[in-house]
């Protein structure tokens, strides 16, 4: 070894100890006669000192050093006079007899800093540098931590992880793939997998029972904002269990890492079907950080579905935007009746947004003295309005917000309008978390460009029994045994009881608009090994990056991926993705323009 201690370990304790530090100078400064040297290595930083006066030759040199030059130093712990309580060294100091210069460093291009001044693309650009910082390494570390505890975790549960191919057959289904050429074979591809689904499957039908893997996953989407073009999961399957307990033991992994990791206590965790999901919050992912769910006050669906109707509370007042409207539903925000003019204006503002794409807003005040005012007032009575109040539960002191329209986008926007009040109102705050289960999800999705079904969640997701009977006469009410878990309106995780009897699956890919020789070809492999005694068997995959984001408290996963795409998919340290040489594509029979 280099050294015999690192930088951050030596305290009060070592004093008189002769040591050997490395690291990179973190700064130098002159005071008097002396000069200082932060030493920083990942574990921490300890203060070296030259003395003038004992040792002229030695300070001279010291003060010669250059930021992120990296060194080797001899010397004697000494207490310092001056203590740091802030740092874990701040009590002790180097006296340094000699140092050596490993490496001389260019002067880094944004200061190696807590608070750096490097914009983003400078710090994606010298990540490596970037990755000194102790924000970025202590998000990198958080991460280590959380794939060490779901190792163990799962581990204890028998649990064993496999590793899938990166290597796959493209699929149809899902998003797009990323592609790879075999040179081998010419004009054939492998795909990148997307996530390692049918694999996992295999396993179960191979007997394995209780799989994980902490996998790369590879999707070629549109990007988004904090979308990674390659991300991580924790992948899970099970055999021989029920929705029951997939629920419960990935729950059971979510309470530890938070008790193991933040100290947090976590009681059962809320469930929600997909429905009311819907129906209260506009969202399958609500956050459940506050209440404020939503209020119909009128819903054609839900008065289909319950053989009343609302209509009374809001039709027939010659409100023709209420009159029309499919539903009519709103919130509650307590204790906001005296928000401004310039208030309401910008929540209107804001779901007139083209992204959320409200028409307008109406809103009800319950003034503390007990009188309501409404944007509506021409049309309703006070007893009218008094009605809606009692609905809303409303008290004096709260404000009701309301949308109508058509029933998907006005609850999508009211959605929006719900999250927006609770950040005003400081109730989604990063420190408390709140889990929630979304069960129920439907098994298919109409895409009205095709027209033709699409699999909520995956091809391989088994309708609830019950429903089985739906899937030639309803199929868009056919329930799956599929469940998502959100954690502050964040979609940590998601999976799904799967289908094992090859008939169910044949028929699913015949309603997903597979012919029998498609099927075949696309997912043979898998339908054949069914015809081997497939077990029943289920799991789920949580977003690594996001579940290391969430308890890390910040939005961005970027931060806690060691070497990130920026927001075009591109590396920009590594400058890829590039062209490659003619040869190469010659090599894998390849014909592209290039440039
Ligand atoms: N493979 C699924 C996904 O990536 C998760 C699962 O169903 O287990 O979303």
């Amino acid at each position: 070894m280099l050294r015999t201690h690192n930088c951050g370990e030596l305290t009060i304790k070592n004093i008189d100890k002769e040591v050997t530090l490395c690291g990179w100078v973190q700064r130098t400064r002159e005071l008097g006669g002396m000069t200082f040297v932060d030493l920083r290595d990942r574990y921490g930083i300890t203060q070296l000192v030259f003395n003038m006066d004992t040792n002229a030759g030695l300070c001279e040199q010291a003060r010669q050093l250059g930021r992120e030059y990296v060194i080797s130093v001899k010397g004697t712990v000494t207490e310092r006079s001056n203590k740091n309580a802030k740092m874990s060294t701040g009590d002790i100091e180097i006296t340094v007899n000699s140092f050596e210069i490993l490496n001389e460093a260019k002067l880094p291009p944004f200061t190696i800093e807590d608070n750096t001044d490097g914009g983003d693309e400078l710090r994606m650009k010298y990540r490596y540098l970037d990755l000194r910082r102790n924000p970025v390494r202590n998000n990198l570390e958080l991460r280590h931590q959380l794939a060490m505890e779901t190792r163990n975790y799962l581990s204890k549960l028998k649990f064993i992880e496999v590793e899938t191919p990166y290597l796959i057959r493209s699929t149809p289904e899902g998003a797009r793939d990323f592609v790879v050429p075999s040179r081998m074979n010419p004009g054939e591809f492998y795909a990148l997998p997307q996530s390692p689904q049918q694999y996992k499957q295999l396993l179960m039908v191979a007997g394995y029972d209780r799989y994980f893997q902490i996998v790369r996953c590879f999707r070629d989407e549109d990007l988004r904002a904090d979308r990674q073009p390659e991300f991580t999961q924790i992948d899970c399957e099970m055999s021989f269990i029920t929705q029951e307990d997939i629920l419960n033991t990935f729950e059971g992994l979510t309470k530890q890492l938070f008790k193991s990791i933040k100290g947090i206590r976590m009681d059962k965790f809320t469930r929600i079907s997909y429905a009311d999901a819907m129906k209260y919050y506009g969202s399958d992912k609500p956050d459940i950080r506050f209440d404020m769910r939503f209020v119909e006050l009128k819903s054609i669906e839900a008065d289909a579905a319950s053989q009343g109707s609302l209509f009374h509370l809001t039709n027939g007042k010659d409100f023709k935007l209420f009159d029309e409207a499919e539903i009519v539903v709103g919130i509650n925000a307590k204790g906001c009746s005296e928000y401004t003019r310039k208030q309401l204006d910008e929540l209107t503002d804001f779901v007139k947004k083209p992204q959320i794409g409200a028409g307008g807003l109406i809103y009800v005040r319950y003034n503390p003295d007990g009188t309501l005012k409404s944007s509506v007032d021409k049309f309703y009575t006070a007893d009218d309005i008094k009605l809606w109040a009692e609905k809303f539960n409303a008290e004096p002191g709260d404000l009701i917000l309301i949308l109508a329209g058509k029933t998907e986008k006005t609850q999508k926007a009211l959605n929006e309008l719900r999250l927006e009040m609770g950040s005003r109102l400081g109730l989604r705050t990063n420190d408390t978390f709140a889990p929630l289960w979304v069960i129920d999800f439907p098994l298919f999705e109409w895409d009205e460009e095709t027209n033709r079904f699409y699999a909520k969640h995956h091809p391989f997701t088994s309708p609830k029994p019950e429903d089985i009977p739906m899937l030639d006469t309803n199929p868009i009410d056919v329930r799956a045994n599929a469940y998502d878990l959100v954690i502050n309106g964040v979609e940590i995780g998601g999976g799904s009881i799967r289908i094992f009897n090859k008939d169910l699956q044949k028929k699913m890919f015949t309603m997903l608009g597979f012919s029998d020789e498609e099927a075949q070809a696309q997912f043979g492999f898998l339908m054949n090994a069914f015809e081997f005694g497939a077990p029943p068997h289920g799991g789920i995959a949580f977003g690594f990056d996001r579940l290391c984001s969430m308890f890390g408290g910040s939005e961005s996963i970027k931060d806690f991926i060691a070497f990130p795409k920026n927001n075009s998919g591109r590396d920009i340290m590594s400058d890829s993705p590039s062209t490659i040489s003619k040869e190469q594509l010659k090599e894998l029979s390849l014909k592209v323009n290039v440039k």
